[in-house]
């Protein structure tokens, strides 16, 4: 029986009967891991205030052999209040934690994929800018994606290898890459517009981008947040359900 200690950020939690909380969490050190806190309700009422979700918090847990570890301290780092306070333009947030609560395994440690994740959460809290957000949430996406060996390819067409030439060209989602104009028929693959070809290309190619700096229209970075949204759900072979919350408040 050892205690332990990590940061973590708060990606769900529902009450079990009287006062007992069960909280999933994804750690730095261990990942996703799910975890309790005891209804002994003047602990739960201190601890409570420290594990909102999304915030980010150091932990102190005990380890149980027989169940769920159980949450013995914490303090909030960062409550990221405001992106809490504002449903509307993070409502896409919810997608993407639930992608992760699919996509990785329970217990395996994804430092680099907390860290992009909190300074996601960072960015989302200062960008007030919906457009801004989408550009942040897609880039997250798609290195995510890349980190996990889920990469899509935007460059050559994924058939014949020729490079892509301008106009008319697909997306095969199944194939994770880009289809050119010979090798591609409407209905079997979805079309892909050049710009969102150029735009998706940059944000996978580069891991360390400053994305205040990048001008791109609307039109072009939702085309290229749907098809990044898509493909999630093509590498879960599962329909994300936050997808129907996004639409309500959207
Ligand atoms: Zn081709």
């Amino acid at each position: 029986m050892r205690n332990y200690k990590t940061k973590a950020i708060i990606i769900k939690q529902f009450e079990v009967g009287e006062a007992d909380r069960i909280i999933s969490v994804f750690s730095r050190d261990f990942g996703l891991i799910t975890l309790k806190a005891r209804g002994v309700r003047k602990i739960l009422a201190k601890l409570k205030g420290h594990l909102e979700l999304l915030s980010c918090t150091q932990l102190e847990i005990h380890k149980s052999r027989s169940s769920l570890d159980t949450i013995i301290g914490a303090e909030a780092i960062n409550p990221f209040k405001k992106i809490r306070q504002n449903l509307r333009s993070t409502s896409r947030l919810y997608l993407v934690l639930e992608f992760l609560n699919k996509i990785l395994p329970e217990g395996e440690s994804h430092p680099k994929i907390f860290d992009r994740l909190l300074y996601l959460l960072k960015s989302l809290d200062k960008n007030k800018n919906k457009e801004r957000r989408i550009i942040v949430i897609t880039y997250f996406c798609l290195q995510v994606l890349r980190e996990l060996g889920y990469y899509p390819h935007f460059r050559e067409c994924i058939k014949c290898q020729k490079d892509l030439k301008r106009g008319s060209n697909f997306f095969d989602f199944y194939g994770a890459g880009t289809v050119c104009r010979d090798c591609g028929e409407r209905g079997a693959f979805i079309s892909v517009s050049d710009q969102a070809i150029v735009f998706l290309r940059f944000l996978i190619e580069n891991k360390n981008i400053s994305l205040q700096k990048i001008k791109i229209s609307p039109k072009v970075s939702f085309e290229a947040y749907a098809l990044v949204e898509r493909y999630l759900e093509t590498t879960i072979d599962s329909e994300l359900k936050s997808k129907k919350f996004v639409k309500l408040i959207d």
